[in-house]
Formats: C-alpha cells, sequence, structure tokens
C-alpha cells in the first residue's frame, strides 16, 4: 500500500525533507555509465563491464520519475554520466527534460570533447548552463589525464559554448597534486580573461579508483596558492547555488569557486538526490545505500508507488559522509554510473 495513496496529484504538498530537515529539490542524473574519456581520477579498476543497454532507463523512464521528483519539490536538474553526449537521442531528451513544468533549472555536466559540434542543439534544448570538465591547459597533460589526446577538441568548444551566449560556463578542475598542481595559478588566470567560473574540485578518493590517493590537494591549498594572483573576495551565492564556496580576483571577469567535499563537509546543506544510469535512487554519493526505481517502473507500477521510493530513499539519507582525505570510501558503485 502506497504511502501517499493512488493519486499523488492529490497530495501535492508532500515534499523530499529528510530527517535533518534538508529539502531535497536537485537531482542529478547520470544518462549512460559509458564515457569517451579514461580520467585517472574517475575510472574504476573494478574491471566491471558498462552496464547492457537494457539495464540503462530509457528516456521516458526518466521523464517520468523527473515529473514525479517536481510534484515531491525537484526543481533543479543536472544531466551527467559517464558522458551524457554521447547518448544516442540526447538533445531531443533534453529539449523533453526543459519543457517539464516547475522545472526552474537544467544544467549539463560535460567533458566537452563533443561540444563544438553540438552546441547549437543543447543551445535550441534549452539548457542555459553547462560545466566542462577540463583539468589542464596542456596537451600532453590532458592526455596523459584523460587517455586521450582531445585537449583541443574541449577548448573549442568551450569557445564555442562562449560564442553561443552560454554564461556562466563553469570549469570543472579536479586538483591533483603531482598532476596539475603546477597549473593551478594559470588555470585560475583565466577568469581575469573571460567570464568562465574555474571550480576547483577536491579529488574524491572513491574505493575503486585508480589514483592513489596522496594525490589530493585540498581547497584551503590551493586558495593559499592561487593568491599570488590578487585578492579573492568573496561572492554571495545564488538561489540555485550548489555547494561551491564563490570568489572573484579583483578586476576579472570569471570567477573562482572551490568544491570542498573533504576539507569542509558540506553535508548539513545537500540539497542532492542522484538518480544513477541504471535506475537506482542514491541520497548520498558516499553511501551505497540506494533504493530501485527501474524494477518497480518497470511493472507497471503507479506514480503513488514510485513517490514512495523517491521519500524511502530520503529517509535514508546520511546524515554526513565520512569521506577523509587519508582513507578512501569504500563505494561500491563508480562515479560514471553514480553521476559525479
Ligand atoms: N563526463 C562528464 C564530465 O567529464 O564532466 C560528466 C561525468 S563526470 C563523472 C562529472 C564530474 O565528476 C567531473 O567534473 C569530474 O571531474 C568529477 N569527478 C569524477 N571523479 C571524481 C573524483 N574521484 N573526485 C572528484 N571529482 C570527480
Amino acid at each position: 500500500m502506497s504511502i501517499l495513496g493512488s493519486d499523488i496529484i492529490k497530495l501535492p504538498n508532500i515534499k523530499l525533507i529528510d530527517e535533518y530537515d534538508r529539502r531535497l529539490n536537485y537531482l542529478r542524473i547520470s544518462i549512460t555509465d559509458r564515457c569517451n574519456l579514461r580520467c585517472l581520477y574517475c575510472v574504476s579498476n573494478d574491471k566491471k563491464p558498462n552496464l547492457p543497454h537494457k539495464e540503462i532507463l530509457r528516456y521516458e523512464e526518466i521523464l517520468r520519475l523527473v515529473r514525479i521528483g517536481v510534484r515531491l519539490g525537484i526543481s533543479k536538474v543536472r544531466v551527467t554520466g559517464g558522458e551524457p553526449l554521447i547518448r544516442k537521442g540526447v538533445y531531443d531528451f533534453l529539449g523533453q527534460l526543459t519543457q517539464i513544468d516547475g522545472l526552474s533549472d537544467v544544467s549539463l555536466t560535460t567533458n566537452g570533447v563533443l561540444l563544438k559540434n553540438n552546441i547549437k542543439k543543447i543551445r535550441s534544448a534549452g539548457i542555459k548552463r553547462i560545466n566542462v570538465s577540463m583539468d589542464t591547459l596542456s596537451r600532453k597533460k590532458y592526455h596523459e589525464i584523460t587517455g586521450h589526446d582531445m585537449f583541443h577538441q574541449v577548448w573549442e568548444g568551450i569557445k564555442s559554448a562562449q560564442s553561443q551566449g552560454f554564461n556562466p560556463i563553469k570549469i570543472n578542475v579536479v586538483a591533483l597534486e603531482g598532476i596539475n598542481d603546477d597549473e593551478l595559478i594559470e588555470i585560475a588566470k583565466l577568469s581575469f580573461s573571460s567570464p568562465l567560473h574555474i571550480r576547483f574540485i577536491e579529488y574524491m578518493p572513491i574505493g575503486t579508483s585508480h589514483l592513489n590517493i596522496s594525490k589530493h590537494l585540498l581547497a584551503p591549498e590551493i586558495q593559499e596558492r592561487i593568491k599570488v594572483l590578487g585578492e579573492l573576495v568573496p561572492v554571495e551565492k545564488g538561489v540555485n547555488d550548489g555547494p561551491a564556496e564563490r570568489y572573484k580576483f579583483k578586476g576579472a571577469q570569471g570567477e573562482i569557486g572551490f568544491i570542498h567535499a573533504i576539507s569542509k563537509h558540506f553535508c548539513n546543506e545537500c540539497n542532492r538526490l542522484r538518480l544513477t544510469a541504471s535506475g537506482k535512487l542514491r541520497a548520498c554519493l558516499l553511501s551505497d545505500s540506494e533504493e530501485d526505481l527501474k524494477g518497480p517502473l518497470r511493472r507497471g507500477c503507479l506514480d503513488s508507488e514510485l513517490a514512495d521510493v523517491f521519500l524511502r530513499a530520503v529517509s535514508h539519507k546520511p546524515r554526513n559522509h565520512h569521506l577523509a582525505c587519508d582513507q578512501p570510501v569504500m563505494v561500491a558503485g563508480r562515479m560514471s554510473a553514480i553521476g559525479g
């Protein structure tokens, strides 16, 4: 018997609020676990094959779940992966997603490799905000980090996104000691010459990753190193902002952000749920507790029963994660399937 009864439209006031009074209004969706890059910090060494196609949620299934989520208070969605732009049909899907009433923000995270040739389709689909992952400004290093010689394509992709009027474009940079730490200043400098928002992300040592955990570089250290460029002035957070601490160098066009998943846990303000590529609802990136949505969905469940699954996932959301820099968290899922 569903908690919500047979028709959730009759109960529009039930919202996704957990026992610590966090209101979950942000859904990150991994639409594929496949990727066209093999980033050192992301690729798992568990040797598991990719999910078979039939195990991946179909677009119409994702759209139905998002509509249910919206009735429960989801207002913000990010499409991620794996690499979302390699999935067939993604531009039509994005177009349908942005049409869902009640969503105030639909954004995309991509590695940018396929951005240049598809930026107009992304724009026409109604996406206004994109994040592009780019951890280095060196072609050689890009190849070493990602396993592919694609720096030029990504850079061109960012430029074409700028010329299509995307603003801000956030550049995700995972900071890694001994890998790209010598470039942090150069990367931060980009914020002077263009309106890019550079976001330095602390490397999260997730259990099955290849990378030695000693590679992490924490936000206070990054901040200290890039201070040679000038004073970092805090920027007030907006309503749709995530956990990034935002700053701006005086006189800069763009911004600098820090995502300090380790040095300063932001669990108390976490508003996220994740829909994995295989149709599980995950309330914390760093906890393997998941609720299955695909099974009930494919058995023909009512919306109200699927809404119950959302509520159950929220009820298991842990208060904190326990990620520390000297100890990897043993997470069974992979970043690509969960949606980083
Ligand atoms: N393929 C897309 C991309 O590269 O942006 C989307 C998926 S990727 C998993 C999403 C984000 O997760 C990227 O910005 C990536 O840098 C970040 N990421 C992946 N593994 C990470 C890790 N172990 N620690 C911190 N960030 C990580």
